[in-house]
């Protein structure tokens, strides 16, 4: 993978980055992603933000090469400390981390939310902690996306603010409001697996000499929601 040829994970994540917005790319290994954008000038501003040295070494190799450093900004910084409120970023895109990170990203930097940018979200598990989070502050889930990559399933789940707060169902959120709605075989895909996982759990549990059924019972109510969903969409 490259500026010029980004994963499918990678280009979709760059899909829903709106034309010439003022981006900040958060965790920015390599900043492939904003040099894309910059290169099929699609936007012209962005920031490159990186915690760690090695990756932004990476991202600034990568910028100079392509002769970007006056439009793609290597920062240092955890989360979005790499932001400024005068840098006037309008969408903000966190990939390839889990979705506890991303919203601890968030909020330890809600004070750069305030011009209420485009989140552009990629956790590579934990979505449903990212689509809570979007409900609990501020923003609906604009879009969503499920595709299969290199062997791995990933969401990418776009919030966009909102005036009005917008209620998600426990469905929804577990499986994604859009995503629920289609029948993709990304989503089938994943969904099967975790299918297998909890029949193995179940047989385990079930195979205990002191069987917990709490948790039992919480394996037995997932697969029977899961079941539904997958159901609902053949
Ligand atoms: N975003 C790229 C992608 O999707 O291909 C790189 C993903 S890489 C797996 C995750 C990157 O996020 C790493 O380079 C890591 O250093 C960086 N990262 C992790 N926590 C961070 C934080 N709090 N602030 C900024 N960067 C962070």
């Amino acid at each position: 993978m490259n500026s010029f040829h980004l994963s499918e994970r990678l280009q979709t994540v760059a899909s829903y980055v709106p034309r010439n917005s003022r981006l900040a790319d958060i965790g920015s290994d390599h900043a492939y992603l904003p040099i894309h954008l910059v290169q099929e000038h699609l936007i012209s501003f962005a920031i490159a933000g990186e915690v760690a040295k090695g990756p932004l070494a990476n991202a600034v190799h990568e910028i100079n090469q392509a002769g970007l450093n006056n439009q793609i900004l290597p920062r240092l910084a955890d989360g979005l400390a790499a932001v400024n409120l005068d840098d006037h970023v309008d969408a903000i895109t966190i990939a390839g981390m889990g979705g506890t990170l991303i919203t601890k990203i968030l909020t330890d930097g809600k004070d750069k939310l305030v011009e209420k940018p485009l989140l552009v979200l990629q956790p590579n598990v934990n979505e449903d902690i990212v689509r809570t989070w979007l409900m609990h502050n501020g923003y609906r889930i604009k879009a969503e996306t499920i595709l299969h990559d290199l062997g791995h399933t990933y969401e990418i789940i776009v919030g966009e603010a909102v005036t009005q707060p917008v209620q998600y169902t426990e469905l929804e959120i577990k499986f994604g409001p859009f995503l629920m709605q289609e029948t993709n075989s990304a989503f089938q895909h994943k969904w099967q697996q975790r299918l297998d996982t909890l029949a193995k759990i179940k047989v385990n549990l079930q195979r205990a000499h002191q069987t917990d059924e709490a948790k039992l019972l919480a394996v037995e109510q997932e697969i029977k929601m899961i079941n539904e969903v997958l159901d609902d969409e053949s």
